[in-house]
């Protein structure tokens, strides 16, 4: 059966004492019996405390927002992807589309640090999605899957089951705007043509892909309701714990009355 997950991307945001009331909050309302994967992306400075606070859990994995595509060495400021598997992180998000646009991170530099971090055991979010000018354009699945091709699918099949996608379109992020149901399980069909092709239809029905952009608890069940949609990343909303609870929880809701029979190798 395929993963479902809602992670948590918290930016570049809270200071070290909001961040982790938030996850005691975080942590009081939700349930380690839930089937759905909670992944929290904090800043950098406060993996290994929040690491530390969430090891009695067993549903709630951490996650670092970016690593290096070096091994070690001497490039000053960088995180290794070595180094965050050292303090007991989990996931890394690679490729936002904030790092694609503000660091200029090419599909190139993106593919050695899903490289980093699988040799690290490190499970990759590998993040794509369209800008407003490619959707009017007409050019969503071009672009989406020239990301997918060329920052992911030279992965083995054994190394791609270790990664999770998230469809995330750039004109839904942070903007209020979510992509309607209809266009999330538009394109996240579409991804999972394009796994199936490359892949086989075994490691594409297991493959999460997550939708981003403006989730909230209000949308999140439309959302989730769609059959290729499995969980979401979530910014803005996950900084407060009841509206990212919920969210998760509507998640949960989902699962419990999903009309798809499980596919083919669930
Ligand atoms: C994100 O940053 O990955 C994101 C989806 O942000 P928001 O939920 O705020 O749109």
């Amino acid at each position: 059966m395929r993963k479902k997950i809602v992670a948590g991307n918290w930016k570049m945001n809270l200071d070290y004492a909001r961040a982790m009331a938030l996850v005691d909050a975080v942590l009081q309302q939700s349930d380690d019996a839930w089937k759905t994967q909670i992944i929290i992306a904090p800043p950098f400075p406060y993996l290994a405390a929040i690491e530390l606070q969430l090891r009695l859990r067993t549903n709630i994995f951490i996650a670092a927002q970016n690593c290096s595509d070096h091994k070690e060495g001497a490039y000053t400021g960088e995180t290794s992807a070595a180094i965050l598997k050292s303090i007991g992180v989990d996931a890394v998000i690679i490729g936002h589309s904030e790092r694609r646009k503000y660091f200029r991170e090419s599909d190139d530099l993106l593919e050695q640090k899903v490289d980093r971090a699988l040799e690290n055991f490190l499970l990759p979010i590998y993040c794509c999605g369209e800008t407003i000018d490619d959707r009017n354009d007409g050019k969503q699945f071009e672009v989406v899957k020239d990301q997918l091709t060329n920052g992911l699918f030279n992965l083995t099949a054994k190394d791609m089951s270790a990664v999770i996608i998230a469809y995330e379109p750039v004109w839904a992020i942070g903007t209020g705007v979510n992509a309607t149901a209809a266009q999330a399980e538009e394109m996240h069909q579409y991804i999972r043509k394009l796994l199936v092709e490359k892949y086989g239809n075994d490691m594409a029905e297991a493959t999460s892909i997550l939708y981003g952009g403006s989730v909230t608890s209000k949308n999140a069940p439309e959302l989730f309701g769609c059959k290729n949609v499995d969980g979401g990343l979530v910014g803005g909303a996950s900084l407060k714990a009841e509206e990212f609870v919920s969210i998760v929880k509507a998640m949960e809701a989902a699962q419990r009355t999903s009309p798809y029979p499980p596919s083919k190798g669930e």
